[in-house]
């Protein structure tokens, strides 16, 4: 069993409505999971039993994950455990204060940003009760992360309602370690509803790379992912803490970590290790500032 990283998706609710997201999880929510989490107790448990099968490095995602309440204190047991520890979220609460609790825990923080034009944020949904987060204030958020030394990603998805921007500046202002960029992925009973006027071609996606590209020349470790980089090479728990995987077109779930144990759960579900390498998972993930 070679499980490098995980993506923990511990908590189902968010507090942005994009509409093409695939990580719902509504349909956990209402078949096992009312409160769309798990109890604190179990939660740090899947992160323990994923540190004892060898996992390296610890992603945790939501819905949004910086709405749970005890997050600070998985990425401590995670960091204690010797795993790599990341976030991946919106930003929108992203305080100085917020940032100091969770610094000495929290390797990684990706932002989640699709776009600048605040017309573009508010087709997609990524906005709060309608406000969105403007440019400058991903730049200080960016910069507020990195002054922790917390080592910076953005992630991106590429839509139709994005496809046409030049976000070359504005990534350089940001400067990240690595920018991620996913092309748009209809997953059935997540954004079946939702995503089809987002829904762009492979080769559409190729031509947001290329315009971007030149990006690498200055150091920024560009990520593309098409839909089929992004299929079968994650392994991915739920709010509910079971593995699931995303090859059928739509997320199957295996049995839970926590009465199965990791490896029974693990033969539930379909990763491919290949495919894992080949979207250049296996990265340099130390964070060498915090190292040192
Ligand atoms: S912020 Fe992320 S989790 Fe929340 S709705 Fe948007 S894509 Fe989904």
């Amino acid at each position: 069993m070679n499980i490098p990283s995980v993506n923990f998706h511990l908590w189902q609710p968010c507090n942005m409505r994009c509409k093409f997201c695939f990580a719902t999880f509504l349909d956990v929510k209402q078949s096992v999971l009312p409160k769309g989490h798990l109890p604190k107790e179990q939660t740090i448990q899947v992160v323990g039993q994923l540190a004892k099968a060898g996992v390296k490095k610890i992603t945790f995602v939501g819905g949004e994950p910086t709405l749970c309440p005890w997050l600070s204190q998985l990425l401590q047991t995670a960091k204690q455990l010797g795993m790599t520890t990341m976030i991946v979220t919106n930003g929108s609460r992203l305080t100085p204060e917020y940032l100091d609790t969770i610094q000495p825990h929290t390797d990684w923080i990706a932002l989640s940003i699709d776009s600048v034009n605040a017309e573009t944020q508010l087709t997609i949904g990524r906005a709060v009760s309608g406000k969105i987060i403007p440019e400058e204030g991903y730049e200080h958020i960016a910069q507020m992360i990195k002054d922790r030394n917390i080592c910076l990603k953005v992630n991106t998805v590429v839509n139709r309602f994005n496809l046409a921007e030049d976000m070359s500046q504005f990534i350089v202002r940001l400067q990240p370690e690595r920018w991620k960029l996913f092309q748009v992925l209809p997953i059935e009973g997540q954004n079946c509803g939702t995503v089809a006027p987002f829904l762009i071609s492979d080769e559409e996606f190729k031509q947001f790379v290329k315009r971007h590209i030149h990006l690498e020349q200055i150091g920024i470790a560009m990520q593309p992912e098409d839909n089929d980089a992004m299929t079968g090479s994650y392994v991915m728990i739920d709010p509910a803490g079971r593995f699931f995987d995303n090859v059928s077109g739509e997320l199957t779930y295996s049995r839970p970590i926590l009465e199965v144990g990791v490896k029974a759960a693990l033969e539930d579900i379909c990763f491919d290790y290949s495919k894992f390498v080949a979207r250049g998972g296996n990265y340099a993930w130390q964070n060498e500032a915090k190292m040192s």
